[in-house]
């Protein structure tokens, strides 16, 4: 399980997070929801310390991560662990431009990790042939469509073997007909039962894959519940705004 309790974050006198609180137990699947600005990879970047909280509690697997009083980890150590735990993905594929797809896949496994080559290769085909590019181990990611590098991107993740993974957009960057197939790789870990949260502008996909909704707005969160509730019944003002303006 991932718990926040608290988040807190500023940039200088700007509050971007004014106290989240947020579970995603094992299995779950939390879709993040709210409008542009209102904090939603500020708090995905602060769960495995891209930015330093300005307070708060974070517990990773029932491991409170170690905080000093500013919010910075107090145990670099830990924070690489737990980091590794975590698999993330970005809505920018960020792949290894002068490496292949394999290669990308196998980097920190075999280079960090000291995995086997031969286990790290071996995963790594077996991931790829899951998110349907197995005919593209060998290729770099300048070949390969925007749909097909995010799949490989989720694939890098998956290669760390991860107990969460968290989505930052993953689908805004792509072209309209390359969402679909990108989304189905997500639906499929869903499915199997995988600890994620994903943080969407794709209201319909998140209302069929997510077991909680999170809105947030301004920092906060405004409004949370079960898809059914989010998206059926909305009960503040803002978020039946804020679903209206997305469609
Ligand atoms: P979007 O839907 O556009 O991605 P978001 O909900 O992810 O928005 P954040 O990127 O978390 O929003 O940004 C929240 C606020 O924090 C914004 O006002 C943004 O300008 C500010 N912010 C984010 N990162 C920094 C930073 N490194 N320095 C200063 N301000 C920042
Ligand atoms: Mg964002």
């Amino acid at each position: 399980a991932i718990r926040i309790e608290g988040l807190q974050k500023s940039f200088g006198t700007l509050n971007v997070l004014k106290g989240i609180t947020l579970t995603a137990r094992e299995g779950d699947v939390v879709a993040v929801i709210g409008g542009s600005g209102s904090g939603k990879s500020t708090m995905l970047r602060c769960i495995n310390f891209l930015e330093t909280p300005s307070s708060g509690r974070i517990t990773i697997g029932g491991e409170p991560v170690a905080m000093r009083a500013d919010g910075s980890p107090a145990d670099r150590r830990q924070i690489e662990r737990l980091r590794q735990s975590l698999g993330m993905v970005f809505q920018q594929f960020n792949l290894w431009s002068h490496k292949t797809i394999l290669e990308n896949l196998i980097e920190v496994p075999v280079h960090v990790l000291r995995v086997p080559k031969a286990q790290a290769v071996a995963r790594a085909e077996r991931l790829l042939a899951r998110v349907g590019l197995a005919e593209k181990a060998g290729t770099y990611p300048a070949f390969l469509s925007g749909g097909q590098q995010q799949r490989a991107a989720i694939a890098r993740a998956l290669c760390m073997e991860p107990r969460a993974m968290l989505f930052d957009e993953p689908t805004s960057a792509l072209d309209p007909e390359l969402v679909g197939e990108v989304l189905a790789v997500i639906r499929d870990l869903a499915a199997e039962g995988r600890t994620m949260i994903l943080v969407t502008h794709e209201m319909k996909f998140a209302r069929e894959v997510a077991s909680h909704v999170v809105y947030l707005h301004n920092g906060r969160v405004e409004e949370e519940g079960p898809p059914e509730a989010v998206f059926g019944a909305p009960r503040s003002d803002r978020l039946k705004q804020f679903l209206k303006s997305v469609g």
